[in-house]
C-alpha cells in the first residue's frame, strides 16, 4: 500500500513537470499529502532579468551543467544517507568554483575593483548557524561559514578578523586578484559609467548569488547562501546572505530557505525567517508561504527576487518575482528538475 502510495506521488509529480514545462511558482513539486521523500535537494544560482532569449545557446547550457552539476554533489551525499548540511555545503562549494555564479570565484566587483564575499549556512537541528561578511581571501565563504558554526562561540564574523579567523581555521586562503574575472571588470566599468549599484543579474549578465536548501534521511534541515553581493557596492555593503533571517534560515519545525535578490528588501522583510514562520504560526503549507513573501510582501515593496525553500515534510519550493531564476531541485527517487526561466 506504502509503495503503491509512492509509485502515485512519483507519477504525479512527473506529471506536473511534464504538463507545466518549465516550472516557475512554489507548487512546482508541492507535495504536502504524499509520503515523505527520504531526501529533498534545491539549489539556485540567483533570481533576476533573465528572459528567454535573452541567453545564447552555449551559455545556457553552461549553466544547465554547471546546476546539475551542483545537485549532483549534493545528492551524492544525501543519498549515501549523510546530512543535510554536508549536503548543501558540497552544492555550495562547486558553485563557488564556478565562474558563472557570483560566489567565490568570478563574483561580482566592489566600488574598488576588489572582491568581498558573505556567506551563511543554517542548521534546522538545533538553529545553529555561522556566517561570514566581507571576508576577501576565503576561496570558499561556505566553509567559513561552517567553520564559525562548527569552532567558534559566535554567529557572525566580519571582515578583517573573519579572513582571520579563516587563516586560523587552515581554510584556503587566495589573492583577492584570483577571484576577479575580465567579465566583472567590464560588468563594474559599466556600472561605474551609469553611477549604479547593480544587482548582478539586472545589467544583462544574469548571474547570481547561490544558495541550497536540503531534508537529510534523518529528518534534518539545512539551509545555506553565498554571494558577492552587488556590483559597485561600497563602504562595507552587506546584504541578507549573511545574515541569518534574512538571507538563510533554517529549522526542522518549518522549514529551510536560502533567499536571492535586492538585500537592502529581504533584510527589512527577514524573509527567509518568514517564510518558515508564516508555517509555524499561521499554518500556511510551504507554496504558500513562500508565494506570499515573494509576491505579496516583496513586490509590492519593490524587493525583486526569489527563494526557494524545503520544508520538513519534502516539499519544495521555488519562488521568485523576476522573469527568471537559475534553480534545480531533486528528491528521492525522482527525476531532478533544472530550470532557468519563469512560465
Ligand atoms: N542578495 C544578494 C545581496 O543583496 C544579491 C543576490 O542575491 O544576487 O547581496
Amino acid at each position: 500500500m506504502r509503495s503503491l502510495f509512492a509509485c502515485l506521488a512519483l507519477a504525479l509529480g512527473a506529471l506536473t513537470m511534464t504538463a507545466c514545462g518549465e516550472p516557475g511558482t512554489a507548487s512546482d513539486r508541492d507535495a504536502a499529502e504524499t509520503e515523505r521523500p527520504r531526501y529533498a535537494l534545491a539549489i539556485h544560482g540567483g533570481a533576476g532579468v533573465i528572459e528567454r532569449g535573452s541567453l545564447d545557446a552555449a551559455t545556457e547550457a553552461a549553466y544547465r551543467s554547471a546546476l546539475e552539476e551542483a545537485l549532483a554533489a549534493g545528492e551524492r551525499i544525501l543519498d549515501q544517507g549523510g546530512s543535510a548540511v554536508d549536503a548543501v555545503i558540497a552544492a555550495i562549494v562547486v558553485m563557488e568554483d564556478s565562474e558563472l555564479f557570483n560566489a567565490g570565484r568570478g563574483a561580482v566587483l566592489t566600488h574598488e575593483g576588489t572582491v568581498e564575499l558573505d556567506a551563511s549556512l543554517m542548521r534546522g537541528e538545533d538553529l545553529d548557524a555561522g556566517a561570514v561578511a566581507g571576508v576577501t581571501r576565503v576561496r570558499h565563504p561556505i566553509l567559513a561559514a561552517r567553520a564559525v558554526m562548527e569552532r567558534s562561540p559566535h554567529v557572525l564574523l566580519a571582515g578583517v578578523g573573519a579572513d582571520r579567523f579563516a587563516a586560523e581555521m587552515d581554510l584556503e586562503l587566495m589573492d583577492n586578484s584570483w577571484f576577479r574575472t575580465d567579465r566583472r571588470r567590464q560588468q563594474l566599468e559599466r556600472a561605474l559609467e551609469e553611477d549604479r549599484v547593480r544587482l548582478d543579474h539586472d545589467d544583462g549578465d544574469n548571474l547570481g548569488t547561490v544558495g541550497a536548501v536540503a531534508l537529510d534521511a534523518d529528518g534534518n534541515l539545512a539551509a545555506g547562501t553565498s554571494t558577492g553581493g552587488m556590483t559597485n557596492k561600497r563602504w562595507g555593503r552587506v546584504g541578507d546572505s549573511p545574515l541569518i533571517g534574512a538571507g538563510t534560515f533554517a529549522s526542522n519545525a518549518s522549514c529551510a530557505v536560502s533567499a536571492t535578490g535586492h538585500g537592502e528588501y529581504f533584510i527589512r522583510r527577514t524573509v527567509a525567517r518568514e517564510v518558515c514562520a508564516l508555517m509555524e504560526h499561521a499554518g500556511l503549507d510551504l507554496a504558500s508561504a513562500a508565494r506570499r513573501v515573494v509576491h505579496e510582501q516583496l513586490l509590492p515593496m519593490g524587493g525583486s527576487g526569489g527563494v526557494i525553500a524545503v520544508d520538513h515534510r519534502g516539499n519544495v519550493a521555488l519562488e521568485m518575482n523576476t522573469p527568471g531564476m537559475y534553480r534545480a531541485s531533486v528528491r528521492a527517487g525522482e527525476e531532478p528538475l533544472v530550470a532557468i526561466y519563469g512560465r
